[in-house]
């Protein structure tokens, strides 16, 4: 049982980390903006709650987003732990996470900061690729795809986020900065906060991820 937070600003890698971490460990990713993203696409009344926020890089309010991640957690396939990619984003949602997780029992047991400089996020937003099906994470230059446009995982279609526009990758920097980043401090003192240099290529950045892994049990 193992319940893992993966926290760093948008373009930290946090995504394709957590994907890779999945592989190595019996346990599914719960990204909360994935899950926003699928309810837009299904037209649902939580996805059309999300939008305006999401589009203008700001971040859903707390209500909606614990919510939206109780349900997922409630289901079977999260009995064993979970690795949270993009959740908890405010210091309300790490504590409504410490409450939901202890009524099953629980608690989270790390929380790894991906740590990167605010140049390199901008490099990589501007040239990342998402694919349709699963939200698996390319870049033009230091990711790329095998077939252009193909999702070497799942074969879905590649596209980029309409929230990856410059002035919104600036806003959701800003936000992560006023909102996530002092939840570093929430997690430091439950003494289970490991960074990493989330500057290095990414199976440098797995191999620190996991050894920061083995280290916690
Ligand atoms: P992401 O894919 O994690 O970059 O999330 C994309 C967008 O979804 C964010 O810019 C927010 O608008 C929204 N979002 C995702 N996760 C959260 C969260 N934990 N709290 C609030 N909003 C979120």
């Amino acid at each position: 049982m193992m319940d893992i937070v993966l926290l760093g600003a948008p373009g930290a890698g946090k995504g394709t980390q957590a994907e890779l971490l999945r592989e190595w460990l019996p346990i599914p990713r719960v990204s909360s903006g994935d899950l926003f993203r699928a309810a837009l696409e299904a037209g649902t009344p939580l996805g059309l709650k999300a939008k305006s926020y999401m589009d203008r890089g700001d971040l859903v309010p707390d209500q909606i987003t614990i919510e939206m991640v109780a349900d997922r957690l409630a289901r079977p396939d999260c009995k064993d732990g979970v690795i949270f990619d993009g959740f908890p984003r405010t210091v309300a949602q790490a504590q409504a996470l410490d409450r939901l997780l202890s009524t099953m029992g629980r608690q989270i047991d790390l929380a790894v900061y991906i740590r990167v400089s605010e140049q390199t996020l901008l490099e990589r937003l501007g040239g990342r690729w998402t694919c349709r099906a699963h939200g698996h994470v390319y870049h033009r230059l230091y990711n790329p795809e095998q077939v252009p446009g193909i999702c070497d995982i799942d074969g879905s279609e590649l596209y980029q986020r309409e929230d990856d526009t410059p002035e919104t990758q600036l806003r959701r920097i800003q936000v992560y900065l006023d909102q996530t980043a002092p939840l570093r401090e929430h997690y430091l003192k439950k003494g289970i906060l490991v960074e990493i240099d989330g500057e290095q290529d990414i199976m440098a950045v797995q191999g620190d991820l996991r050894a920061a892994v083995r280290q916690s049990v």
